[in-house]
């Protein structure tokens, strides 16, 4: 009955834009046009390399080493990829994350390796490190979707979950900054056995922020020797996004 149900709600679900809620003639489409053309504005290789900031197209080609909004920022991941700013359709698809839908996590699949492409980093790096969970929050949420994200990503590198959540941190959102890197300071290690001396990573997560979690991890990383942290995450937000 359940399944009857969801297969109903799915033929309902499907004439209507997942991002808008307008209708779609064309019943297969998930989005409109409109929200389809929104993504693709959205997913962009213009972007700072250090931050993950929306740029001009002159920073970007220049490669200058910071945008305006982080120059007197340090971090210990040394180069961002993105796939777009968390906005949009992007954000829509990324909050459904949390229903674990193999249909959503599919469509993520073209634009995040669109952008590991473009970065120009497949055949450069060793391992993808999926930024992890605490054991208590997987186990209520039942996967973690950073590792999720990784999987789709298996044939740049193997997914290596070497660093774990030593204790449960606050929720971010709507933490300052500082309170943000505090909340995480300390809350990750790197598991007994696993060998990243001298590895170039890639860290994997959802979102980033201000950048502490990323920040966090990279440093443990970089500690227990690896060469050089990416961080890879889906969609960049700006400081004061409540999430
Ligand atoms: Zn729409
Ligand atoms: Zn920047």
């Amino acid at each position: 009955m359940r399944k009857i149900i969801s297969s109903l709600e799915y033929l309902i679900w499907q004439r209507e834009c997942l991002c808008c809620g307008r209708e779609i003639p064309d019943a297969a489409q998930k989005f409109c046009q409109s929200c389809w053309s929104n993504l693709q504005r959205n997913v962009s290789s213009v972007y700072c390399r250090r931050c993950g900031a929306n740029t001009g197209v002159y920073l970007s080609a220049g490669g200058l080493k910071n945008c305006e909004s982080c120059k007197n920022e340090g971090f210990a991941f040394d180069t961002i990829i993105r796939v777009g700013a968390y906005d949009g359709l992007l954000r829509k698809i990324i909050l459904e994350l949390k229903n674990n839908d193999s249909q959503h996590i599919n469509m993520l699949r073209g634009i995040i390796r669109s952008a590991l492409e473009q970065a120009g980093i497949k055949g450069q790096i060793d391992y993808l490190v999926p930024v992890p969970l605490h054991w208590t929050k997987r186990l209520v949420r039942g996967f973690n979707q950073s590792k999720t994200i990784s999987e789709l990503l298996t044939d740049f590198a193997a997914v290596n979950d070497c660093l774990v959540r030593t204790r449960a941190t606050k929720k971010q959102v709507g933490l300052s900054p500082e309170a943000r890197r505090k909340n995480v300071a300390g809350a990750f290690a790197i598991r007994k056995d696993h060998e990243i001396q001298g590895k170039t990573v890639c860290l994997v997560d959802d979102i980033k922020t201000t950048g502490a979690t990323l920040n966090e991890c990279a440093a443990v990383l970089k500690s227990a020797g690896a060469a050089k942290v990416y961080a890879a995450v889906l969609a960049v937000a700006g400081n004061s996004d409540s999430i």
